[in-house]
């Protein structure tokens, strides 16, 4: 999603959003991100395998019929359940968005009512949206690609054209094209 982990020499240049700062006898590394954390946890061994029962499975490694068997069982709106870590994890509000908009699905849907071949469309856009992020390090803003357009006041959708609706829902921008997006 976002943040950084920077390498500083001495205690200089701390910014606010530096979230977490681990001070080393040679200096420090930061954790820099312009998002609060919801928490930080310190592990060791076995603890890696509790701390990371509360998250679902990973998205990279999640296969099409396990995703449409969580999604099936799921109440409510589809957006929210793909960015729900309990559900899928490592999913961010950029990379849903990029998602849903390649494969041409509604973020309003219930998350039950996808039919097999959005459920196809689905999995193949978050196979390839995300193995070109974790790539190249965040949501590229590739051309052609919804990440390339949604910054801009009159942001047009780049597959036909017309105005991207945007909403904003828990303070977070949603971009979706109402015209490519539509139920079947
Ligand atoms: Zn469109």
């Amino acid at each position: 999603m976002t943040g950084e982990v920077l390498w500083a020499p001495s205690a200089e240049g701390r910014q606010p959003h530096d979230r977490v700062v681990l001070v080393l006898d040679r200096g420090e590394l930061r954790y820099r991100d312009q998002r609060k954390l919801q928490g930080i946890w310190v592990a060791r061994g076995d603890d890696v395998g509790r701390i990371q029962g509360r998250q679902g499975p990973d998205a990279l490694d999640i296969g099409a019929a396990e995703l449409r068997d969580l999604l099936c069982r799921r109440r409510g709106e589809l957006k929210p359940a793909l960015m729900d870590q309990a559900l899928v994890a490592g999913l961010g509000n950029l990379l849903v968005d990029e998602i849903l908009w390649q494969a041409r699905i509604d973020p309003r849907r219930a998350a039950a009512s996808l039919t097999d071949a959005e459920h196809a469309r689905l999995h193949r856009g978050l196979r390839r949206v995300l193995s070109v992020s974790v790539r190249e390090g965040c949501v590229p803003q590739r051309p052609g690609w919804l990440t390339s357009v949604r910054a801009r006041d009159d942001a047009a959708c780049p597959r036909c054209g017309r105005s991207l609706e945007r909403r904003q829902t828990g303070g977070r921008s949603s971009y979706a094209c109402p015209h490519c997006q539509r139920p079947p």
